[in-house]
């Protein structure tokens, strides 16, 4: 009896180090620990040994049970432990997909403003970045907007005080470039930008990329070549493009530009609001008074500056309708792009 007794415990411990799936660890238990195991038969053999071996051999008996169940809640727990972690060897099924990493994507507006930079880039164009944050005099005062201008009323500026500010343009890195460097200059400059205003085509954040270039004999002409360039890189090179007058403080003529609406190619829709054009961006030649704030000779030099609205282009580019889609971060949308 003793024999079976150490012979079923050492089969016990054999069996059970090759166990790996819950299914064996099973049987393992109705074998080795269940009612009709032979443990529980040889245990109810007890009582036919001799009275003198009875108790040696039932302390045997015990001890055995006791490691083997032991034994099973360790291995119980191992295997319940790499199931969680999914690192059992046994669970791994080689028909299943594997598992997608999720990659991340540039914003729209950052790819667009990663464009826009490149194609000036592509045009002997220098990036330049600015600080959010802006005195009134450079956002202002030096871009010929003074104090009680009106045009002041169109930029709802957020202020920290009566001089600083978050700047409503780019257009400040032009005072700034200027101020450090002599023409000729070519110098485009991406950013945030900041106004009190947000509907459905305004959001209180948005993005500019502003553009100038100042050297001698620089015409209306080169403006529009240039501005060409960007539009035909842009979108398409068949697309029309107008130049309508309009006025800027900082420019001098100043002109909007418009392109063939994208969405219904001109026939008119809802976007372009029946009339075909979609306006894209604002220019114009910089204004003398500019020059001088920064102490350029406006009778030696001259130059064109423009700004471009990233959030507009994007909009145009991939068929966007509600500005405000950019910034609720819904997955579905972002990842389109
Ligand atoms: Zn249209």
């Amino acid at each position: 009896m003793e024999e079976e007794l150490l012979r079923l415990q050492s089969e016990a411990k054999t069996e059970l180090s090759t166990i790996i799936r819950p299914d064996e660890l099973e049987s393992f238990r109705v074998k080795y620990l269940g009612r009709k195991c032979t443990l529980t038969m040889l245990m109810r053999k007890l009582g036919e040994v001799s009275a003198q071996d009875r108790p040696r051999l039932g302390n045997l008996a015990n001890s055995i049970k006791k490691e083997i169940e032991a034994d099973f809640l360790e291995k119980e727990m191992a295997l319940t432990q790499l199931q969680a972690t999914g690192k059992g060897e046994s669970r791994k099924d080689l028909t299943l997909p594997g598992r997608v990493i999720p990659f991340g994507r540039r914003h729209p507006v950052s790819q667009v403003m990663l464009e826009i930079c490149r194609i000036f880039e592509g045009l002997g164009f220098a990036v330049a970045e600015g600080s959010d944050v802006e005195t009134d005099y450079y956002n202002f005062e030096a871009l010929n907007i003074p104090k009680h201008h009106p045009a002041r009323d169109m930029h709802d500026t957020f202020y920290f005080d009566e001089s600083v500010l978050l700047r409503t343009h780019t257009s400040p890195m032009q005072i700034r470039a200027m101020e450090k460097q002599e023409p000729p200059l070519r110098i485009i400059a991406p950013g945030k930008v900041y106004r009190c205003d947000s509907d459905i085509t305004h959001t209180p954040m948005f993005h500019q990329v502003e553009g100038f270039l100042v050297d001698r004999h620089v015409s209306f002409a080169d403006l529009k070549g240039v501005l060409s360039i960007f539009i035909a890189k842009m979108f398409d090179s068949n697309v029309a493009i107008r130049f309508r007058p309009s006025f800027f403080p900082f420019t001098e003529p100043s002109a909007e530009v418009d392109i063939a609406c994208v969405i219904c190619d001109g026939k008119g829709c809802r976007v372009c609001k029946q009339t075909g054009w979609i306006e894209i961006l604002g220019a114009g030649l910089i204004d003398p008074e500019v020059f001088r704030m920064v102490g350029y000779d406006s009778e030696k030099f001259s130059g064109f500056a423009f700004g471009i609205g990233a959030e507009r282009i994007a909009m145009l580019k991939y068929g966007i309708n509600d500005i405000r889609l950019y910034y609720e971060n819904d997955m579905r949308f972002l990842s389109q792009f």
